[in-house]
């Protein structure tokens, strides 16, 4: 009876949480309420609402952090997906019976690692989570106090806000010894954060050894001031950034933290919180390094800068948001090095790269258009198929905005709107350089369209790229812009869509059986996934306990034969265009190259289901392994 009353209180929190965020109407809720409970098999309203488009994960999470307080922290990690019903189930049989701490028994039973746990902790006592690394303490807080004592106690001082209230960071915020031994040194001026059991040991562990250091080098100079440790800090966030190959870097105002966020692989992978009176003073930092106005607060603000690490100097895009917490700060981090790889890096299948190779670079003429979302590793594709093409005997020209990577042998050109270089003089312009392969950066209207097009029937071979779905979606997009049907199909000789699609971490994968539900929902058959042998990652340190590191791309790749051209000759309606391509061009989509990655081990079902598009049908699994050889 009891556990009933447990599972409709959460159920209702979970979704006034989201009522309360505006992110769902109470009628959406009523209707998910309802489904839930007509479903043959238990879900989670959570799971339920994200099927039917009403919440996705992050946004569950999101108003979990923010209204969770009184949820139970089972519940919470059920709510979000993180552990399943019967791991929970599992957990509070071994608190009952041992007691255990129903936390420690899921990181015993593997259900969750130690760090979901606590941010989650941290969440639910309202208070922020902190991984502390010595680089980052204010070095005046520990002043006078012995590392000895600090791991005797397991816990470390953090910061210290002007009214001189002292961040100190716990592993259990409900140790009576830990809490008295903080008591005694700070006599009731402090506040929790929570952080994990081995990063307090490591920063008391450094402590030590600086100390130790400092004693024996009387020379060397010390961090001792304020601030002293907010330059330490920032730089410290940086460059661990760099570290995790993060593009961006978001140093967000909550009202009682401020979190860090790191965007790696094109995810949010959330890194510690940080006291929120540090904010003005990291904020400053941040803005003297960019030269931005530090005493401005009120307006949005935009700056760059260049930091050094070791020999390489990182190029720092800085954007400041006035939010109703304060100041908010996204730091893009530029790295121009990265953008080119070889065709075989690219992640196409063997058979793929070989029709890739043949048919489209090798293609003397033609448009070639490269089309995906913002993020889809376009211009990746793009560059490597340069990189491929950039002889001695072969002239390129690019109209780009902007130029993303300079290639040596290649005229590059980025478009300057300001300065009268528009992208339309500069496409009247292009021709007349006698090129052989022309870059189009995008194919954003008519007019980049036309060019393309005419560039190629006087025999000149064009690549562009496009803001489409998939391949089919792309040739539509041409004609809807009223282009002849006989120009598209008498030059366009390949469409080719992409998705990326983060890698498995190598360092910690682990056996894995997918779903019955995730198997059905990527088209495949049941049976046929059961037998074989999935790996997933379970999340370690080097992929930020992702369970994930790096990208992979997933490609559909159309090459347009003459039942295709005669379908767009025809205007025939998209889906006969795709059934075409697929019974007559050997035409993968990138739904079913993304479950040839999975059984090869490089990607996650989850992850073919969230990037890739659907599509109305997926070939058995025996035939996609076949075609992607
Ligand atoms: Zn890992």
């Amino acid at each position: 009876m009891a556990k009933i009353a447990v599972e409709k209180q959460s159920r209702s929190l979970i979704g006034e949480a989201l009522i309360k965020e505006g992110l769902l109407t109470p009628e959406q809720l009523e209707r998910a309420l309802r489904i839930q409970k007509h479903l043959e098999q238990q879900r989670q309203l959570g799971e339920v609402l994200i099927e039917l488009g009403y919440a996705t994960k992050q946004s569950i999470r999101d108003a979990i952090n923010k209204h969770g307080a009184g949820m139970r922290i089972g519940d919470m990690l059920v709510e979000q997906g993180l552990i399943t019903q019967d791991q929970l189930t599992q957990a509070l049989h071994m608190h009952k019976d041992n007691g255990v701490k129903v936390g420690a028994a899921l990181i015993e039973l593997g259900a969750i690692n130690e760090r979901t746990l606590l941010q989650n902790l941290a969440s639910q006592a309202r208070v922020p989570y902190i991984e502390p690394v010595f680089a980052m303490i204010e070095a005046p807080v520990l002043a006078g106090i012995s590392p000895e004592y600090l791991d005797k106690n397991l816990f470390v001082p953090f910061s210290k806000s002007e009214d001189g209230r002292v961040t100190v960071i716990v592993n259990d915020p409900k140790d009576e010894d830990t809490l008295h031994a903080v008591q005694d040194l700070f006599k009731g001026r402090f506040d929790i954060a929570v952080g994990p059991k081995d990063a307090i040991r490591q920063t008391i562990e450094d402590y030590r050894r600086f100390r130790t250091e400092r004693a024996g080098d009387g020379r060397k100079p010390a961090v001792t001031t304020q601030e002293d440790s907010i330059i330490q800090l920032v730089e410290h966030i940086i460059s661990s950034a760099v570290d995790d190959r993060a593009s961006d870097i978001h140093i967000e105002p909550m009202s009682d933290k401020i979190r860090l966020r790191f965007r790696i692989d094109g995810v949010l992978v959330y890194k510690t919180d940080l006291p929120r009176d540090l904010l003005p003073r990291i904020n400053s930092r941040i803005k003297v390094m960019a030269e931005c106005n530090i005493t401005e607060h009120q307006r949005h603000q935009g700056g760059r800068f260049f930091f050094k690490i070791g020999q390489r100097e990182y190029d720092l895009r800085l954007s400041i948001y006035v939010t109703v917490h304060g100041e908010s700060i996204v730091m893009r981090i530029l790295n121009k090095q990265s953008g080119i790889v070889g065709l075989e890096a690219l992640g196409m299948s063997p058979s793929m790269r070989e029709r890739f190779r043949a048919d489209v670079l090798d293609a003397p003429t033609g448009v070639v258009l490269i089309t995906g979302p913002t993020g889809s590793g376009k211009t990746t594709t793009l560059y490597s198929s340069l990189e491929y093409s950039n002889t001695i005997d072969t002239k390129i020209i690019t109209a780009e905005d902007p130029v993303e990577y300079m290639i040596d042998g290649i005229i590059q050109c980025s478009i300057f709107d300001k300065i009268g270089r528009s992208f339309e003089s500069t496409l009247r312009e292009i021709v007349r350089q006698d090129p052989d392969i022309i870059v189009l950066g995008e194919i954003r209207d008519k007019v980049t369209a036309e060019t393309a097009i005419q560039a190629a029937l006087t025999g000149h071979k064009v690549y562009s790229t496009f803001h489409t779905e998939d391949t089919i979606g792309g040739l539509l997009r041409l004609i809807d812009m009223q282009i002849e049907t006989f120009l598209i199909s008498s030059t366009v000789i390949s469409v080719i869509a992409q998705r990326l699609l983060r890698r498995i971490c190598s360092l910690c994968t682990a056996p894995y059986t997918p779903t019955q539900q995730e198997i059905e929902r990527v088209g495949l058959n049941v049976e046929d996934v059961r037998e074989l042998e999935l790996k997933k990652g379970r999340g370690c340190k080097t992929c930020n306990y992702t369970g994930y590191f790096g990208r992979i791309a997933v490609y559909e790749l159309l090459i347009l034969n003459e039942d295709v051209k005669e379908a767009i000759l025809a205007k025939r309606p998209a889906h006969v265009i795709r059934r075409i391509s697929t019974e007559t061009t050997g035409l993968v989509s990138m739904r079913e190259d993304g479950i040839a990655k999975v059984v090869r081990g490089f990607t996650t079902f989850e992850e073919v289901l969230s990037q890739t598009p659907r599509t109305f049908e997926t070939r058995p699994l025996r035939q996609i392994l076949q075609m992607t050889q």
